[in-house]
């Protein structure tokens, strides 16, 4: 029994149909061991092997090499905004910077403030939160600890274009709601990092890449819990994991592997999706306005406004009648946003173009 309701939440986000099936199978009892995945031991060598597999098929996914470490951790991606100042901006080098490009950068720029000297190389705030810099143009300083910024916003719906060229410092990333979501230079990175419930899994957990020689600079004297270190040596079992969540996260990886093919697929498809859904609301011709300038358009998410709140409600009311859920924008900036995340299938996307264009047409 499956739903029809149409999922376009920010987060948690849609999950695969077949995942999804796998999942309930599994809350009862695993095929593998007759217990359910709730009830099983974190120390067990089935646990093991999920944690091997899902480290392999991202691997794969990303074409990582040996120079990086895989970690699957908890706190989501907030907990890392604290935890990679802590780890990575030591005095032996300048301070980190910080591009405020929307809310989650926004956050992340003010966490990292709490816990070392930060500077922010870049504020998008005197237009809006509309557009994103040339990364590659920042001034940065040659020395600083790294350079942190969010590849998605999220809530305003920007995207940075993919890297053509390494940074000059430690490149750092949020990735949370686009990560595996297309392909890209993983070799550009010094720290990846994304949560699970945008487009990997459940809540719960969050994964995190770092390049080996990073770890060197970590000092001594945090807490155990709070140093990467501690969990890639223990191979992402320090303390109880999160074991439903990886258990999900490897299914969602296993899926993108062989059901949908590796990331060139996955991306082919989220360009239809995104196509798809920009060419109704550029069609609707003023009716609509979208919240991002058009060469920072997100395919992941799409914020977007009647200009009108009454014209939004009246919309998530008529969406929510045809079984499209979770469409209300963030609530920092309000209006619309429709989550095109890796489970959501082209006739989703679809459906609420034809809605979206209905609904102007009467409105007209
Ligand atoms: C949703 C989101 C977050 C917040 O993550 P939590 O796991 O809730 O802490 C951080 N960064 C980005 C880019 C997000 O989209």
């Amino acid at each position: 029994m499956n739903s029809n309701v149409l999922n376009f939440s920010g987060g948690p986000g849609a999950l695969p149909e077949t995942v999804l099936d796998q999942t309930r199978t599994a809350i009862v009892a695993l095929p593998e061991t007759g217990i359910s995945v709730l009830g099983m031991s974190h120390r067990s060598g089935w646990f093991r092997s999920i944690l091997t597999e899902a480290e392999m098929n991202l691997r794969d996914l990303l074409g990582l090499s040996d120079e990086y470490a895989i970690t699957f951790l908890q706190g989501g991606s907030s907990l890392q905004f604290a935890t990679i100042p802590m780890n990575f901006a030591t005095p032996a080098y300048a301070p980190p910077e910080y591009v405020t490009s929307g809310y989650w950068s926004g956050r992340a720029t003010a966490e990292a403030a709490k816990v070392a000297p930060r500077k922010v190389a870049w504020d998008g705030r005197e237009t809006g939160y509309r557009q994103l810099p040339e990364l590659q143009d920042l001034d940065i300083n040659p020395s600083a600890a790294y350079l942190h910024y969010v590849s998605n916003e999220t809530v305003e719906g920007l995207q940075f274009p993919l890297l053509e060229n390494a940074a000059s410092v430690p490149l750092i990333a949020d990735m949370s709601s686009d990560f595996l979501s297309r392909p890209f230079r993983s070799d550009q990175y010094a720290v990846m990092y994304a949560h699970a419930q945008k487009n990997l899994g459940p809540a719960g957990v969050t994964v995190a890449v770092i390049r080996r020689e990073l770890l060197e600079r970590i000092p001594d004297g945090l807490p155990a819990i709070l140093d990467f270190r501690t969990h890639i040596s223990h191979g992402s079992n320090f303390n109880t994991p999160p074991v439903f969540a990886i258990y999900v996260l490897n299914l969602v990886s296993r899926w993108l592997r062989s059901e949908v093919g590796g990331l060139e697929t996955m991306q082919a498809i989220n360009v239809r999706k995104a196509q798809c859904l920009y060419g109704a609301l550029d069609a609707m011709q003023g009716a609509v306005s979208i919240h991002a300038a058009p060469r920072w358009r997100s395919q992941m998410n799409v914020a977007f406004t009647f200009g009108d709140a009454r014209l939004d409600d009246a919309f998530v009311a008529v969406a929510n009648e045809r079984g499209m859920v979770g469409l209300e924008g963030h609530r920092s900036i309000g209006g619309l946003r429709a989550s095109l995340y890796n489970a959501v299938t082209e006739n989703a996307v679809e459906s609420l173009a034809d809605a979206l264009l209905e609904f102007a047409r009467r409105r007209a």
